[in-house]
């Protein structure tokens, strides 16, 4: 426990609390814990900050699964599993990053198990792996079955396991604390945040020699959206905030089968396991744009399929606003053992069994592919002087905050849930290098305090005046439908420009903003407000480099573009706010193998 410190705040007087760590988390998903447990093991003093109780962070609702080439169905090597993730990268992938990743898959799956997830089996009792879109064998050969399955709560088995992990080892949570920002020495070195116990309020300041973003994606800032409330990258905010700049922000992932109007995910397992998918005629659409795999191409190319489907008015349901899902010829069995939370969810919501009958579906924000970056051993990077990138000291990003970049222009399912262990390992085993170094906590700057406690009362109430009168609920839903409308799946330039102008013009609105009169303000509203100002600055940098990209790549596909630019555009977009875009080659070179040269990208 640190002495704690007295502040004056306005006429509050209160006992600012101060706390010292080895290493601070912020996030307990999947990311953020397997980097806790590796950290504790090694004797570090770990805090991890959770907004939510760590068994709620997003990563618990992962169905499909997690890819590694273990062979258990297919013959398979990390190698074609490489060059599976490149392609489905669109090139963009760095690939030094990529090879790490996949050589590292196998590993992470063992651990795992030995941590006690229970993955699914076959009957010869190795672990069961499904086949999921853009895998293939021998480097764009047969499908491959690479995604390692507990059933279709595969996030469930593995956010349980890593929690009762740590609690075993120790590891020190700090449950429902919002983390503010980041804070700062003189020299501008990350050391810390500050964070509030949502519960009452208090302040607290977290110091320590090395802090990790584990914070997830950024799902919030569409209207449909398959991600959790509290995925408004709160984490992407707080680098912003400190002149760290988000990397290749424009490529955002629309999984192909969210439930129509309402954003339940449908797993890609569900096509994995023999579903596809069908226009109003009954036709199987997906043979027209991916002859080979059909429904198992990669999810830009399914999702585009099927919002031309619908644009083309071969859309289903009265509005012909959507495409059908068809499983029941599976078999109720199969669909029973392997998709169980699926059909449960099709019947809670929609009164539908997928035993009898297909489900609606249409494209829904999922992933947020860009973020923080990072090189492959979790260090925060940004461009100095003439250097494309070099490493933040003490300040780390894993999981799907951080763009390392394993995923480029479009992620491969299953890749997501390897990435944050592979990477929150990894940045775990060189924060502990790093500890061995660097053995004093150093002096921290009382103006970033300062400056960090400003924002967070500013949403306490007392900073109305009759001036504010923007809710952050309305600006929050006019944020949501500007993105969904502007920033989809199809773009152009002039609907890109229009974007640009109108998330600007929200994001000022901002400085009007009120969450209530002091006397009845909540914790939760403050918490809203304070994510909504994160949303903001992410939608800005998404945008922002949707608008400034102009060719098709990935999940960034533009009407008026529609051609892949090798020439102009293989490189990463880094936003600041306050510098507006840069960009930065991409690491083509893997660690040990020959590089895989961009080509078309046809399934
Ligand atoms: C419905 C769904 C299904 C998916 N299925 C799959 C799948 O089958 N396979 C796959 O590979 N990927 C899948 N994904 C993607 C994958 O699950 C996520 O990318 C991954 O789990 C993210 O993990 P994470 O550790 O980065 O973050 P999360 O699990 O999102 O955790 C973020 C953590 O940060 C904390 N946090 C955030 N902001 C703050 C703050 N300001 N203060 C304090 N704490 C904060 C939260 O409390 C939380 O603990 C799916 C995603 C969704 C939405």
């Amino acid at each position: 426990m640190g002495i704690p410190r007295l502040i004056i705040d306005g006429d509050r007087l209160m006992t600012m609390q101060k706390r010292q760590f080895d290493t601070l988390i912020i996030g307990a998903g999947g990311g953020g814990l397997r980097a806790a447990l590796q950290l504790t093991q090694a004797d570090a003093s770990v805090a991890v900050v959770s907004k939510v109780f760590p068994t709620r962070s997003h990563t618990v609702a992962a169905q499909g699964g997690m890819n590694a080439a273990l062979a258990n169905v297919t013959p398979d090597n990390w190698h074609w599993h490489m060059f599976d993730t490149v392609k489905g990268s669109d090139y963009l992938g760095d690939q030094d990053a990529i090879e790490y990743m996949c050589r590292a898959a196998p590993k992470a799956v063992y651990e795992l198990e030995h941590f006690g997830v229970p993955f699914s089996r076959l009957d010869n009792g190795s672990i069961y792996q499904r086949p999921f879109g853009g895998q293939s064998q021998d480097f764009g050969g047969d499908q491959a079955a690479r995604t390692c399955a507990a059933a279709d709560r595969t996030g469930h088995a593995i956010l349980h396991s890593l929690y009762q992990q740590n609690i075993r080892a120790k590891t020190h949570f700090f449950d429902e604390y919002f983390a503010v920002d980041l804070l700062k020495n003189e020299d501008g070195q990350v050391l810390g945040a500050l964070a509030f116990n949502i519960h009452d309020g208090e302040p607290v300041t977290i110091e320590a020699k090395t802090t990790l973003l584990a914070t997830g994606g950024a799902g919030q800032l569409f209207k449909t959206t398959t991600n959790a409330l509290i995925n408004t990258g709160d984490g992407m905010g707080m680098a912003l905030r400190a002149g760290v700049p988000l990397q290749d922000m424009e490529f955002f992932q629309f999984h192909p089968t969210g439930i129509a109007g309402r954003g339940m995910l449908i797993t890609e397992g569900a096509r994995g396991e023999g579903g596809y998918l069908v226009n109003v005629d009954g036709e199987r659409l997906m043979e027209r744009y991916a002859p080979k795999v059909k429904d198992l191409a990669s999810r830009d190319v399914v999702s585009r399929a099927i919002a031309t489907e619908v644009r083309e008015g071969r859309g289903c349901g009265p509005k012909k606003d959507h495409v059908m899902l068809k499983l029941d010829h599976l078999g109720e069995d199969v669909i029973q053992k392997r998709l169980p939370g699926i059909r449960q969810t099709c019947i809670t919501f929609l009164g539908i069994d997928p035993a009898e009958s297909p489900i609606p579906v249409f494209p829904t924000a999922h992933y947020t592919m860009g973020g923080i970056p990072t090189d492959r051993y979790g260090q925060v990077v940004v461009p100095v002087k003439d250097t494309p990138e070099e490493p933040v000291t003490g300040l780390y990003a894993a999981g799907e905050c951080a763009c390392v970049s394993v995923h480029g222009a479009n992620r491969l399912g299953g890749n997501s849930l390897l990435d944050i262990l592979v990477f929150g390992r990894a940045a775990a085993n060189h924060i502990i290098d790093y500890l061995k170094d660097n053995r004093y906590h150093k002096p921290m700057h009382q103006p970033s305090v300062d400056t960090a406690l400003e924002r967070m009362h500013r949403w306490d109430g007392n900073g109305n005046s009759d001036d504010n009168t923007e809710s952050i609920a309305s600006l929050r839903n006019e944020l949501k439908t500007v993105m969904e409308a502007h920033c989809s799946v199809f773009r152009n330039d002039d609907v890109l420009a229009e974007g640009v102008n109108k998330v600007e013009a929200l994001s000022k609105r901002m400085a009007y903003a009120r969450i209530g009169d002091s006397s009845q303000v909540f914790n939760t509203a403050r918490v809203e407000a304070l994510e909504l100002e994160n949303l903001m600055a992410v939608a800005l940098a998404t945008i922002h480099s949707a608008y400034a990209r102009k060719e098709s790549r990935g999940a960034h596909s533009r009407i008026d573009y529609p051609e892949r630019d090798d020439l102009q555009w293989m490189k990463h977009s880094l936003y600041s706010l306050e510098n507006g875009l840069d960009y930065k080659p991409v690491r083509t070179r893997p660690i040990s193998v020959d590089s895989f040269p961009p080509k078309a990208r046809v399934y």
